[in-house]
């Protein structure tokens, strides 16, 4: 339930949701689905290094979704309770049709997030997005230098691009948030990148946890691993956190005083993936989350969108109430409050929902010995070993 002493500036969106309900029931128990991500397109202006994308990022791709369709599935959230709505892609902006998208959104009243790397923000798109602004926009930044950018993009020209779309959305003072992937490629520049966005005023945020593709091709699979940093790096960053390091002194002194009981009856997913957020990919797939496509069902087979929603949407309510499986590594660690692993990672890295991903494993280890966080988990976790077919 809220605070209630908070005012309103320190009220959270996930606060705000708990008062959905007059019972003062939130929107996580009633599973309203209030915070949504709609793929629009897997083209792509550039063709980064780390990318989940996969090859889809430059072939069209004939099933993606159709103006109508996506509108019609607009208007199944609109009534459903969806209240943020995020625009993604690869570039969203690459979509003919997304000015028109845009406006849609609007008009239903979606309170609007933009995912977007800025090289199509010409003078005229930061004109439309002035004119109807977005609650948000993301830009992604993959270097301060134009060398280090085009080794992540690898696109000649994309760097003057990028720059002279992030001076198009300052001049027209939209609200707007940077964002850098900590990888191999760039983690020298980051010092840099952190001097631009106080130059810009804009607020920056930082993350290394690189997933495996959800998608195919050579670009697919787990070629984004390589561009992880190792988990030595990949703590140092992570420690200069601030807030982290306050939550983990929290931690420790609660263990100082009483240790964590052992658990034995999670559930898979703790996250909000299906219960207020999704995910809707260009093809039409409803997901829980971006990470969790084998657990998706298309919107548009053989019924309308409202009652595919539907239908699928009750199924994630089954999905949530799935346990870890008593084998789990992750099932009896005490570090899951500082680890970033989740069964969507997981399930891309080893198949396997249930299932370490080594490499966040160590570094949540890592961080906890760093750190001086007493924990139970040893060194046995940090092997994944492939659940024994029946
Ligand atoms: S990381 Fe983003 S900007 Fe880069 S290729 Fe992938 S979708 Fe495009
Ligand atoms: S530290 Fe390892 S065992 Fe613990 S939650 Fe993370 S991945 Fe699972």
């Amino acid at each position: 339930m809220m605070d209630e002493s908070k005012t309103l500036k320190e009220i959270s969106y996930g606060d705000l949701g708990n008062r959905v309900h007059a019972d003062g029931s939130g929107v996580a128990e009633r599973r309203v689905p209030t915070d949504g991500m709609l793929e629009l397109t897997r083209l792509c202006s550039l063709k980064c290094t780390h990318c989940y994308i996969g090859d889809a990022r430059w072939k069209k791709d004939p099933r993606e979704l159709s103006t109508d369709q996506l509108k019609a599935l607009m208007d199944a959230l609109a009534e459903r309770g969806t209240l943020w709505l995020t625009f993604t892609g690869g570039e969203a902006l690459l979509r003919k049709d997304f000015k028109e998208l845009w406006l849609y959104a609007k008009q239903k009243g979606f309170a609007l997030v933009l995912f977007s790397n800025a090289t199509l923000i010409d003078d005229k798109m930061a004109g439309f997005l002035e004119l109807h602004p977005p609650q948000c926009l993301e830009i992604s930044i993959y270097g301060a230098t134009r060398e280090t950018y085009e080794r992540v993009t690898l696109i000649p020209g994309s760097f003057d691009r990028f720059m002279r779309g992030i001076e198009n959305v300052r001049k027209r003072g939209l609200p707007w948030v940077l964002k850098a992937p900590v990888i191999k490629e760039l983690a020298g520049e980051i010092p840099q990148i952190t001097a631009l966005a106080s130059e810009w005023g804009v607020r920056l945020v930082l993350d290394g946890e690189i997933n495996a593709s959800i998608g195919e091709g050579q670009s697919g699979g787990k070629a984004p691993c390589a561009s992880r940093l190792s988990e030595e790096r990949l703590v140092d960053f992570a420690l200069e956190d601030k807030n982290l390091l306050i939550e983990i002194k929290g931690m420790a002194r609660e263990r100082a005083t009483a240790a964590m009981a052992p658990k034995t009856d999670e559930p898979l997913f703790s996250c909000g993936a299906g219960s207020n957020m999704f995910y809707v990919n260009s093809r039409g797939d409803l997901q829980m989350c971006v990470l969790t496509h084998h657990r998706s069902e298309n919107l548009y087979a053989d019924r309308t969108v409202a009652d595919g929603f539907d239908a699928t949407w009750a199924k994630f309510g089954d999905f949530r109430k799935i346990k870890m499986r008593a084998d789990s590594p992750c099932i009896a660690c005490d570090l899951t409050g500082i680890c970033k692993s989740c069964p969507g990672f997981a399930h891309l890295e080893n198949g396997d929902e249930h299932s370490a991903v080594e490499w966040l494993c160590r570094s949540t280890h890592l961080k906890a010995l760093k750190t001086g966080l007493p924990h139970r988990c040893d060194i046995k976790h940090f092997v994944y070993t492939p659940p024994k077919k029946p």
